[in-house]
């Protein structure tokens, strides 16, 4: 009896030793998997027949509003250099049932290389003085917390009254069951009067984008390696954001930036009509010696001015994105300065090293200037130059 007692137990010690060993290996599978993964995944709540939450005077519904604000991080990341995908980029629902409709998102960011994921919906509670965004995680993986602390964080310098902090969660399908990084945003309180006029609001909406944006950096910059970057050559993160307040700062701010540029330079600018491209590009015409009027090219596509060096002015407002028939990216190998307005419309034409500017109209007349870029070294010069503006 005794001797089938110590068999057992040698058998089952084998087995248990057996079991550690197959799963010691399979939590170092999962890290170099992880390692390997390249995607953000951005979730935009709801979409199709499954409206959410609404505004009293139902013009803000969640679903459209956090469909607007994921575009706007898509752009952020992408310019960034990150493959992003999102489970939904209009308004539809992914399937004919919620169920199915969840399953389905949850299938998209476990299945694919998803490097960390963000769900972004809007609140709703009876009580109409609750606001302030606030995430939510799933406290089964550390990293989770740690995401949703720094976007907590960065969204925070948007809202200093708000004092929610990032919570864990259970019963939320998606972030429960989820086995990658991520965690839910919910960007405010659609029950709230005051947030509500601020998501009517693109700038508040972009405000939000950009928070998140922060907090993700922020994440994968304390992550440290390049794993996470969707670029061979190992992009660094590197953003200003300038405040503008009248058009003569703008061409003011063209005239330093000529100080800074070189050879083969490339700004691709976007943001609205009437929001500084041009005016900035007026002042760095003015440096560089260029005597001619510089005006939007919007009907001839390019114009190039003579100067201290070429300016290389074009505005693919017009042209779809990668349209063959222009050789545009040919002017970005020349020994010039090439300015891109509308520049999202070619972006797969941009080199690499290209600086990126996001004009935005603020309420009070004043343009916010952002800009991101992988040259280092011009935006640290950026930083010294344009000191006085920075935001
Ligand atoms: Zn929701």
């Amino acid at each position: 009896m005794n001797k089938i007692m110590k068999k057992s137990a040698i058998l089952f010690l084998t087995f248990l030793t057996f079991i550690l060993i197959i799963y010691s290996l399979c939590s170092v599978i999962k890290i170099v998997y992880a390692k390997n993964s390249n995607v953000i995944y951005i979730d935009p709540g709801h979409g199709g027949f499954d409206g959410g939450a609404s505004s009293k005077d139902k013009e803000v519904i969640e679903k459209d509003l956090v469909l607007d604000i994921s575009l706007k991080l898509e752009f952020y990341l992408e310019q960034m250099g990150y493959k992003t995908l999102l489970t939904r980029d209009k308004d539809t629902a992914l399937a004919h049932t919620k169920k199915e409709d969840m399953h389905k998102r949850l299938k998209l960011i476990n299945d694919n290389n998803t490097l960390l994921y963000v769900s972004i919906h809007a609140n709703s509670y009876p009580d109409k003085r609750v606001r302030g965004s606030q995430c939510f995680y799933d406290n089964s993986l550390e990293e989770n917390k740690l995401l949703a602390s720094y976007i907590s964080e960065m969204l925070k310098t948007i809202n200093p009254y708000n004092n929610r902090k990032e919570k864990s969660i259970t019963g939320k399908y998606l972030i429960n069951n989820s086995d990658k990084v991520g965690c839910l945003i919910e960007v405010g309180f659609l029950s709230n009067q005051e947030e509500v006029s601020l998501f009517k609001t693109k700038n508040y909406q972009e405000k939000l984008a950009y928070g998140i944006f922060l907090g993700i950096l922020k994440y994968l910059g304390h992550n440290g390696d390049s794993m996470s970057r969707n670029n061979k050559n190992n992009l660094q993160l590197n953003s200003v954001r300038l405040a503008i307040p009248t058009p003569t700062d703008m061409e003011r701010l063209g005239w330093l930036i000529e100080s800074i540029c070189y050879p083969k330079i490339v700004f691709a600018m976007n943001g609205n009509l009437g929001a500084g491209k041009t005016t900035l590009t007026k002042g760095l015409g003015k440096a560089l010696g260029i005597k001619r009027t510089i005006n939007s090219p919007t009907f001839t596509i390019m114009k190039v001015y003579e100067g201290k060096m070429p300016l290389y002015h074009l505005d693919v407002y017009r042209i779809e994105n990668s349209d063959t028939d222009f050789e545009l990216e040919e002017y970005f190998d020349l020994d010039g300065i090439s300015v891109v307005e509308w520049a999202d419309n070619i972006k797969d034409l941009l080199p690499e090293n290209t600086i990126y500017l996001t004009f935005t109209i603020l309420e009070d007349g004043v343009r916010r200037v952002d800009f991101v870029s992988s040259d280092t070294e011009f935006i640290d010069k950026l930083n010294n130059i344009a000191g006085e503006y920075i935001c």
